[in-house]
């Protein structure tokens, strides 16, 4: 049975612990309307669930062009070589997470921790600085450097006609100086996040926030590491 949470409209979740596999991270189809684009892609076990969930929605998973790994970790990176072996989908990440997803430091995706053998792929667009903006099909993706979790982080939003939807991966952590976690950084993140007044957060793990709740959602993490 193929399950989906739709966001809004053409936004939705293909993929996530109750929809794939219970090791993937949230992962989050955008329709760009001459193409797919995906944020995430879960640890790679639950793939074939991925590309049925997409396919129920009427899309075709050959026409996921383009994916944005918000950061190097497994749960999010696991299928890319997947996609990029059978669909060619360009893969899209941070400088600073490179060196994770392209296979020279194992440490940093936390693959042992999911016991996966993590397949590398190398990275097609490689974004740099604070703020990007990239246009995929028919929409326009801005890209915020949010360092905390990783060094690399980022957070994408786009705006709809029904509000801003931004997709914060792993808000919640955990932090680890195995993977450079840096929580100066990751409240100085938070902040930009919050500035940013989404009306829907699309979280990695936790699932999807609207209006007031993503304040107190975000709100509740920076007093839970408000001395770490
Ligand atoms: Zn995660
Ligand atoms: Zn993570």
């Amino acid at each position: 049975m193929s399950k989906t949470i739709t966001i809004c409209d053409g936004i939705y979740a293909v993929g996530g612990p109750n929809l794939s596999r219970s090791e993937d991270a949230y992962v989050y189809l955008v329709d760009a309307k001459s193409c797919l684009v995906l944020i995430d892609a879960g640890v790679g076990y639950g793939n074939d669930k991925i590309e049925k969930n997409i396919r129920s929605l009427g899309s075709e998973p050959a026409q996921v062009w383009h994916i944005i790994a918000t950061h190097c970790h497994i749960d999010h990176i696991g299928g890319l070589h997947l996609w990029r072996d059978k669909y060619g989908s360009k893969i899209i990440a941070h400088e600073l997470d490179r060196a994770g997803i392209e296979g020279k430091n194992n440490e940093l995706t936390a693959a042992s921790m999911y016991g996966v053998d993590y397949r590398p792929v190398m990275l097609d667009t490689i974004l740099s600085g604070e703020h990007n903006q990239i246009r995929l099909g028919e929409m326009e993706f801005k890209v915020l450097h949010t360092p905390g979790h990783t060094p690399g982080s980022i957070s994408v939003y786009i705006d709809t006609p029904e509000g801003r939807v931004l997709f914060g991966q792993d808000i919640h952590g955990p932090f680890s100086p195995s993977w450079d976690s840096d929580m100066v950084e990751w409240r100085r993140s938070m902040r930009k996040l919050l500035d940013l007044e989404a009306d829907f957060l699309c979280e990695g793990h936790a699932g999807i926030y609207r209006g007031e709740e993503i304040r107190e959602y975000i709100e509740g993490y920076l007093r839970r590491y408000s001395s770490s």
